[in-house]
């Protein structure tokens, strides 16, 4: 299954994939993942990339879409996706249809993770990430309850930086919620819940 995970920074996109990862071996194309990875290497593509994240701006289409292109033509990405973080906005969402026929694949649902602003903000505010696996938890995780690794505060998850990212969700990405029920692929489940009762719903609502 091919799946295009929508929602605010913050709805709990990231901890749904790495559910679905986990039970269905879906590979995981996070594009803020992919951008942070190249920013750490400093590559070409991450110090042009940087500039924009640290604003909480988005990186210019052309270098996302690149990215993620090369990402899907991976043999993994054969067996099932799942697009976390992209598209971000309706040129990307059209770049991303137009690349799919080629690659011989197609999308099987948009799935909203739906949070309310006031949760997002406190969520984001809060959020740690392990340094060594990427998990996901809060400022009263000390360390990585997964591999015992450091956890760090993102430094686009700053209060300043914050608002910018929520109104460039409003602005920019919110579209995408009627360009993908014109589709008819949007599936939208409340966010605002436990973790295991918002994956419970998730997968009733794939069919999965
Ligand atoms: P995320 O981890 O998805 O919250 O993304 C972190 C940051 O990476 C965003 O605030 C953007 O600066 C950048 N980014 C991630 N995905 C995209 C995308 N699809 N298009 C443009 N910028 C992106």
């Amino acid at each position: 299954m091919n799946i295009v995970l929508l929602g605010a920074p913050g709805a709990g996109k990231g901890t749904q994939a790495q559910r679905l990862v986990e039970e269905f071996g879906y590979a995981h194309i996070s594009t803020g993942d992919l951008l942070r990875a190249a920013v750490a290497a400093q590559t070409p593509l991450g110090v042009e990339a940087k500039g924009y994240m640290d604003k909480g701006a988005l990186v210019p289409d052309e270098l996302v879409i690149g990215l993620v292109k090369e990402r899907l033509a991976e043999p993994d990405a054969k067996e099932g996706f799942i697009l976390d973080g992209f598209p971000r906005n309706l040129d990307q969402a059209r770049a991303l249809d137009a690349a799919l026929p080629e690659l011989g694949v197609k999308i099987d649902a948009a799935l909203l993770v739906e949070v309310a602003p006031d949760v997002i903000v406190e969520r984001l505010s809060s959020r740690r990430v392990c340094r060594t696996c990427g998990y996901t938890g809060t400022a009263a995780d000390a360390v990585c309850p997964k591999d015992g690794g450091e956890m760090y505060q993102r430094d686009d998850d700053r209060p300043e930086t914050i608002k910018n990212r929520l109104d460039v969700y409003r602005a920019e990405t919110e579209p995408l919620l009627g360009y993908y029920a014109d589709e008819d692929l949007l599936v939208t489940v409340d966010g605002d819940r436990p973790v295991d009762e918002v994956y419970a719903e998730v997968k009733e609502r794939l069919g999965l």
